[in-house]
């Protein structure tokens, strides 16, 4: 079976991924490679931020490797905090401070809808490629759910009634904007191993 490094240290996204790749490719984690230390994520796009990241493991492993990148679009905010969601609320801040501050931001307002967006970037024989998911959906007014990581206890998708912190996981692969990137993925992977 095909390996695959994903370039990743939240313990979250390898465990969700892991989930959508089972029996597709092997996923290696960067751990397992004796690879630490913090990513750079410096770039204003989530395509740039995914080829960084995808980038930094390629040029010390030179093996084939995949990072991806979210962010949290709200409409009413002009997009934000976007391609800057993990560090919406400062440096070093907690998932909890970033969800305070998304909430102070969105105290009172009516237009509460949001969209995740997630760009992999697969680096394969060192060429990079694109795989793009999104789940639109509502900005709730407080946390619901103790399930998945980051704004997921006040994000609900649309056509449910459930934050995605209430949701087991592998229904929240169904539908996310990191489980529809990765299904483009697959797709790819089965049909370039033909
Ligand atoms: P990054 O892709 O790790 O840079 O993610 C940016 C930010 O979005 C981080 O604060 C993550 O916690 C958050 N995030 C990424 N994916 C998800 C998700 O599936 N649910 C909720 N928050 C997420």
């Amino acid at each position: 079976m095909k390996r695959l490094i994903f370039a990743t240290n939240n313990k979250h996204k390898l465990h969700e991924v892991s989930e959508l790749l089972d029996g597709v490719v092997e996923i290696v984690s960067l751990s397992e490679v004796g690879l630490a230390g913090d990513i750079p994520e410096t770039a204003d796009t989530l395509q740039g931020n995914a080829l960084q990241k995808a980038q930094w493991v390629y040029e010390r492993m030179g093996c084939d490797c995949f990072a991806d990148d979210t962010g949290l679009e709200v409409e009413a905010l002009g997009g934000a905090p976007g391609v800057y969601s993990a560090r919406y609320a400062g440096e070093g801040c907690s998932f909890d401070d970033n969800i305070n501050k998304l909430l102070a931001a969105m105290k009172g307002q009516d237009n509460r809808k949001a969209a995740f967006r997630t760009v992999i970037c697969l680096i394969e024989n060192g060429m990079p490629r694109y795989f793009e998911g999104r789940v639109d959906g509502t900005i709730l007014t407080e946390r619901y759910g103790k399930e998945g990581f980051g704004y997921d206890p006040i994000f609900m998708p649309d056509r449910f009634a459930v934050s995605f912190a209430e949701m087991p996981l592998d229904v929240k692969n169904q539908i996310s904007h990191r489980g529809h990137a990765v299904k483009k993925l697959v797709e790819y992977l089965k049909d370039s191993s033909k």
